[in-house]
C-alpha cells in the first residue's frame, strides 16, 4: 500500500496556526492527495513527492516555499529545495534560485538534465528555465504580508519550510524538501533542506525531509544519521527521536518526517508545531501540533 507523509514546517505555536488553521489543514490534504492522484496514475514515489511539494509551494504566506517564502535580510527572496530518490540515490537540488515559479520542479531538473546533484542561483534558473520550468522575476515571489513580517520581526523563525516523502506501491521511497530559509537571514545563506544527508535523504532503506534550524541540522547530519541507523535495525521514531537528540545537543530544534521501506513512519518534532499529514491507502490524517 502507498504511503505519503509531509510536513509544513517546525516552529512556534503561531497566532497563524490558530486563525488560518482551516486553510493549514486543506493545503495539507490538498497536497496529499495530489500525490495519491500522481501514484493511481503509475506515477512513482518521486513524481508523488515533487506534486505534494508543488502543492504547498503555492500556498502563499502560509507556507515558506515558493512564492511567499520568507525574506533575506535585504528584502530579497532566496529559496532551496531537493529532491532524491531511494532506488538509485539519485538526487537534484538548487540553492538561492529567484526566478524558478516551483523550486522543487528546478531541483528535479538538476537530477533529470544534468550530471549534478546541486547547482545555485541564476546558474540553476537557467538549468530550470531549459528544462521547461516555469520563470518569473524576483518580485513576483514577494508578498506584502511577508515584507510586513520582515519589519515586523527582522530575524524571526517563522518555520513553514515543506517537505514530503512517500513509499509508492512498489516499495521505492522518495524525499523532497523546498524551502525559502531562514527569515532575516543573510543574503547567500544555504539551510539544511537542499542538501542530501542534511536536510533530505533517501536510499533503499528510508526517505527523510527535515525542517528546523538548519545550522545545527547540518552540523549534525540529521537526514543520514537516520538512515544509517534505520539501516542497522532502529525502529524509524527512534533513529528520527536519536538524531533530533543530537540537534537538540548542538542548541537547534525542529521535526522530521520519514519513511521506510516496510511502510512503517516517523513524524517527530521538538518544536510547539508542525503542521503534517499522511495518506496510507486512501485514509487521509492531518495535524498542526
Ligand atoms: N531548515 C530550514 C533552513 O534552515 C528552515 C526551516 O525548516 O524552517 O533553511
Amino acid at each position: 500500500m502507498p504511503v505519503v507523509v509531509i510536513h509544513g514546517g517546525a516552529g512556534s505555536r503561531s497566532a497563524d496556526l490558530k486563525t488560518c488553521r482551516k486553510d493549514y489543514l486543506q493545503a495539507l490534504s490538498v497536497a496529499l492527495e495530489r500525490a495519491a492522484t500522481l501514484l493511481e496514475q503509475g506515477g512513482a514515489a518521486i513524481d508523488a513527492v515533487q506534486a505534494a511539494v508543488m502543492v504547498m509551494e503555492d500556498e502563499c504566506d502560509l507556507l515558506n516555499a515558493g512564492r511567499g517564502s520568507v525574506l533575506c535580510r535585504d528584502g530579497t527572496i532566496e529559496m532551496s529545495a531537493a529532491v532524491m530518490r531511494g532506488d538509485d540515490r539519485g538526487a537534484g537540488a538548487v540553492a538561492a534560485v529567484t526566478r524558478s515559479r516551483h523550486p522543487v520542479l528546478a531541483a528535479r531538473a538538476v537530477l533529470d538534465h544534468t550530471p549534478h546533484v546541486l547547482m545555485v542561483g541564476a546558474r540553476a534558473d537557467a538549468v530550470a528555465a531549459a528544462a521547461g520550468v516555469a520563470q518569473r522575476e524576483p518580485e513576483y515571489f514577494i508578498t506584502a504580508r511577508r515584507r510586513a513580517r520582515l519589519d515586523d520581526l527582522p530575524s524571526d523563525f517563522a518555520g513553514g519550510t515543506v517537505g514530503a516523502v512517500c513509499r509508492d506501491a512498489t516499495g521505492s521511497l522518495a524525499a523532497a524538501t523546498s524551502t525559502g530559509g531562514r527569515q532575516g537571514q543573510l543574503p547567500g545563506r544555504i539551510g539544511d533542506s537542499p542538501l542530501p544527508g542534511a536536510g533530505t535523504w533517501a536510499d533503499e532503506h528510508v526517505a527523510i525531509s527535515c525542517t528546523g534550524d538548519g545550522e545545527e541540522f547540518i552540523r549534525s547530519g540529521v537526514a543520514r544519521h537516520i538512515s544509517a541507523l534505520v539501516a542497522a535495525g532502529t525502529p524509524i521514531a527512534a533513529a528520527a527521536d536519536a538524531a533530533l537528540a543530537q540537534v537538540g545537543e548542538l542548541g537547534g530544534t525542529g521535526g522530521v518526517i520519514a519513511v521506510d521501506a516496510g511502510g512503517q513512519v516517523a513524524l517527530r518534532f521538538t518544536t510547539e508545531a508542525m503542521p503534517r499529514g499522511m495518506r496510507r491507502g486512501a485514509n487521509i490524517s492531518t495535524w498542526l501540533l
